[in-house]
């Protein structure tokens, strides 16, 4: 009976839990944001606590978008998209460019090696 007691007030205590316990310190952005493993989770949290935020903080998150470095959703007061371009994304198409340079380098160099080998052959026979 005590059991049953305890844990329905662990399920209050859940309930009533404020929704920056779902805090997480984004890698992506370097400081902590809201983190929805939905987007319809993060679409909820903006209908019912948007307002309150805008008078506490005098912004009102608008829109919501999916966040590579945490796997799940953040509100953003940002409507510019651009503003918003992952940091990961950009690392990401770095990487990409880099790549492509890096392997058409490679490409000429083995491309050399063998023109040399085949002057070298030319030259013994
Ligand atoms: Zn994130």
């Amino acid at each position: 009976m005590w059991n049953k007691l305890k844990v329905s007030q662990d399920y209050k205590t859940l309930k009533d839990m404020k929704p920056t316990k779902c805090k997480v310190f984004c890698l992506d952005c370097s400081r902590s944001k809201m983190l929805f493993d939905t987007e319809k989770k993060a679409q909820t949290f903006i209908k019912f606590n948007g307002d309150e935020i805008k008078s506490q903080t005098g912004y009102c998150p608008t829109r919501t978008y999916y966040c590579v470095s945490c796997c799940g959703f953040h509100v953003t007061s940002k409507t510019d998209s651009s503003v918003i371009v992952s940091k990961t994304d950009i690392v990401l198409e770095k990487y990409r460019e880099y790549k492509v340079v890096h392997d058409e380098k490679n490409r000429v160099n083995k491309e050399k090696q063998r023109l040399r080998k085949l002057e070298k052959k030319k030259l013994m026979m």
